[in-house]
């Protein structure tokens, strides 16, 4: 049996790099992808911090992107060599839910290295992974793309974009709690989708200016009242969308209080805690709409694409460090720590 290089989750802030048993093509409609970049996010955070059900060791990682090395006979659209990204949900695309449109309520949802709590997909911060329903899963790089811009296709920028895409109203305006990378990335996609005012709150300055670089107004919450920040230049009204980005009852409780009457609260960050503390008075007074859930990555795949090529959305810009798939101990330490924005590995190295 031929064996890879993989980062294994091996306990509570424990990653490992490990030789382990490269795939095998099992279904008909799997492909082996050749991982020539990967991504460490946000969410990759819950298994490691231990947040998550996890029986056995778990080969993370479900932002990458690749070339197609074996290809089962029933994948219809691709076929070896082709450079493709993976959406990081997997869907079956033919149950209730994915005929409604619906790929991130699926039945048979997966997320790729997330243990057993979705699907036990084995991750892709490895050399090759496994992409089942690849018909459905992957995007074909264009000609003459960014690689580091698509890289975030199968995740970050997607997930921003839908969680704004779903709600706006052309010259709505836009507050995003959480300056991370999908905060930032549902920053930019605000600006493209009309909005006319987009505020990210945030503590950390240098988050806050990268904000600022992508046209939003930045709100320091340990400097000012966000509330008071948002409302004065809203006439009083609030913000018609929030996006809680964070995926932590602080979070939407202060997207309770910065959201305007007959608004939405949309929420990409991952709330995995079975109840938390909320105002529900308030957001029924104030008749908000909440939206949230697993991300209808596929949706919105060739939108964000089709975006990119046109220069209008580049979330490369939050790329802050690239280290080699050999270092992948340090640089999830490094994340944790906040050290880093974003970090992609190179499985070569
Ligand atoms: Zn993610
Ligand atoms: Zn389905």
């Amino acid at each position: 049996m031929s064996t890879m290089k993989a980062a294994v989750l091996k306990g509570p802030h424990t990653v490992v790099l490990e030789d382990i048993a490269r795939p095998t093509i099992t279904e008909p409609t799997d492909v082996i992808l050749k991982v020539e970049r990967t991504a460490i996010c946000g969410t990759d955070l819950h298994p490691y911090e231990s947040r998550l059900e996890l029986e056995d060791d778990v080969v993370l990682g479900h932002e990458f992107l690749g070339t197609i090395v074996a290809a089962g006979p029933g994948v219809a659209n691709f076929s070896e060599g082709d450079r493709v990204v993976a959406s990081c949900v997997v869907s079956c695309g033919a149950c209730y839910w994915c005929r409604r449109g619906n790929p991130g309520r699926c039945a048979g949802v997966r997320i790729f290295g997330m243990g057993i709590t979705f699907g036990d997909l084995v991750g892709g911060q490895a050399e090759y992974v496994l992409v089942p329903n690849a018909d459905l899963t992957l995007k074909a790089i264009p000609e003459g793309a960014d690689d580091d811009d698509m890289l975030f296709v199968g995740d970050i920028i997607t997930t921003g974009y839908e969680a704004v895409r779903r709600s706006i109203r052309p010259g709505d305006t836009v507050a995003i709690v959480g300056a991370g990378p999908v905060g930032l990335c549902a920053a930019m996609s605000a600006e493209v989708l009309g909005a006319s005012q987009v505020f990210v709150v945030d503590r950390v300055p240098a988050r806050l200016k990268e904000a600022e670089q992508y046209g939003a107004i930045p709100v320091n919450f340990d400097e000012v009242d966000p509330q008071d920040a948002v409302y004065d230049l809203t006439d009083w009204r609030g913000a018609d969308l929030v996006i809680d980005a964070v995926g932590h009852e602080t979070a939407l409780q202060s997207a309770t209080r910065l959201v305007a009457g007959g608004g939405t609260i949309s929420i990409p960050g991952a709330y995995v805690e079975e109840s938390i503390p909320l105002p529900f008075g308030e957001l029924w007074i104030k008749g908000v709409t909440i939206e949230g859930g697993v991300a209808n990555i596929v949706n919105y795949m060739d939108e964000v694409t089709t975006l990119i090529m046109a220069g209008k959305l580049r979330p490369s810009s939050l790329i802050s460090h690239r280290m080699g798939l050999s270092e992948v101990s340090e640089a999830y330490r490094m994340f944790h720590e906040r050290e880093a924005t974003k970090i992609v590995l190179d499985p070569s190295k």
